[in-house]
C-alpha cells in the first residue's frame, strides 16, 4: 500500500516561497494497491488543486505504457470527503477527463446534490467552459451513505460521517492487513469524536486535519474558531492515543502558516505523540503488507 500527497494545504492554494516547501496545493492524497494478480488499484482522496499533477502524472504513466498509436488508459477511483471548494476544484483541470479512454469512479457522500449535483453544478457555464455532460471520458457516480463499507478494487472501504459544516464523511481504507483512515476537515469538542475513535481504531497511519493551533482554535490570538469544523494538533494526538493508531499525518494545513511554522506545529505535536509528521506535498509513505494477513 502506498500514500502519496499531491495536497496538504486546506481552505485555499497558499503558492509561494514562503510555503515551497510543505506545498500549496489544496486537498489530494493517493492511495494505490496491489491485488494478488498484479491489478493496481488507485484512489485519489479528494480534488482539490493537487489532483492536476497528479492527473499529469497518470497520463505519462498510461501513455508510456500505451501501444504506439494507442490513446492511453487512466483508471482513477475519487473519493470526495465533502463537497467545499479546496475539495472539489482540481477535477476540472484533471486532464485525463477529456481523453475518451479514461474511467473514472466518483463516490461521496449523497448529502449536498450528491455526486453528480455537484459535478454538473460545478462543470457549466458561466464558470467553466466545458459542461460536465460533454466530457469524452466514461464517469460514473457513486453516492455513499454514513458506516457504509465497499470494495474499489483491491482496497476495503468504509465511511463515518464526522463534524464539519454541511457534513463530511472520514474514510478508512484496508488492503492486505494494513489500513489507513483519512479525517480532513473535521474537529471534536469536549473528547475524541466517538464516530472517528471507531473508524481509526488500530489503523496504520492516520491522515488528520491540523489545520490550527490549539490556541488560535481556542481564540486566544484572534476570534475563535470552534465550530468552523478544523482540528488541532492537539486533538490529532487524543485521537491517535486512543485509537491506538501506529502514525499520525498532520493535514489541511493553513494557508497562512509558513513552512517554518509548520515545523513548529509538527515539533509541538511529537511531544504528545512522537510518530508523528506533518504532511508534505510530494512526501510518500509506503506500508509493506501485513504478512500474517496475506
Ligand atoms: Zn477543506
Ligand atoms: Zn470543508
Amino acid at each position: 500500500m502506498m500514500i502519496r500527497f499531491w495536497g496538504v494545504r486546506g481552505s485555499i492554494a497558499a503558492p509561494g516561497a514562503d510555503t515551497a516547501k510543505v506545498g500549496g496545493n489544496t486537498s489530494c492524497v493517493e492511495i494505490s494497491c496491489e491485488g494478488s494478480g498484479g491489478e493496481v488499484t488507485r484512489i485519489a482522496l479528494d480534488a482539490g488543486t493537487g489532483l492536476r499533477g497528479f492527473g499529469e502524472s497518470l497520463l505519462a504513466d498510461a501513455t508510456r505504457r500505451a501501444a504506439p498509436g494507442h490513446v492511453p488508459q487512466v483508471k482513477l477511483n475519487l473519493l470526495f470527503s465533502h463537497y467545499h471548494w479546496d475539495h472539489i476544484q482540481g477535477l476540472p483541470l484533471f486532464t485525463p477527463l477529456y481523453i475518451p479512454n479514461t474511467e473514472l469512479d466518483v463516490y461521496g457522500p449523497s448529502f449536498g446534490g450528491g455526486v453528480e449535483g455537484v459535478l454538473r453544478s460545478q462543470m457549466q457555464a458561466p464558470v467553466f467552459p466545458v459542461e460536465y455532460t460533454d466530457l469524452a471520458s466514461r464517469v460514473l457516480t457513486h453516492d455513499l451513505t454514513a458506516g457504509q463499507s465497499l470494495e474499489i478494487g483491491c482496497a476495503t472501504v468504509r465511511t463515518a460521517r464526522l463534524n464539519h459544516p454541511g457534513g463530511v464523511f472520514g474514510y478508512r481504507i484496508e488492503h492486505g492487513g494494513r489500513s489507513v483512515v483519512y479525517a480532513t476537515d473535521t474537529e471534536h469538542y469536549a473528547c475524541p469524536d466517538p464516530a472517528l475513535v471507531k473508524l481509526c481504531q488500530d489503523a496504520d497511519v492516520l491522515i488528520y486535519d491540523a489545520m490550527y493551533l490549539p490556541e488560535e482554535y481556542r481564540g486566544e490570538t484572534s476570534m475563535s474558531k470552534v465550530g468552523w469544523g478544523h482540528s488541532t494538533y492537539e486533538a490529532a494526538a487524543e485521537v491517535a492515543l486512543e485509537a491506538g493508531v501506529g502514525r499520525l499525518v498532520l493535514f489541511h494545513h493553513d494557508p497562512c502558516r509558513d513552512d517554518w511554522a509548520v515545523v513548529e506545529l509538527e515539533s509541538r505535536a511529537r511531544a504528545l505523540f512522537p510518530n508523528c509528521s506533518a504532511a508534505r506535498e510530494g512526501q510518500i509513505l509506503d506500508l509493506p503488507l501485513d504478512a500474517c494477513a496475506a
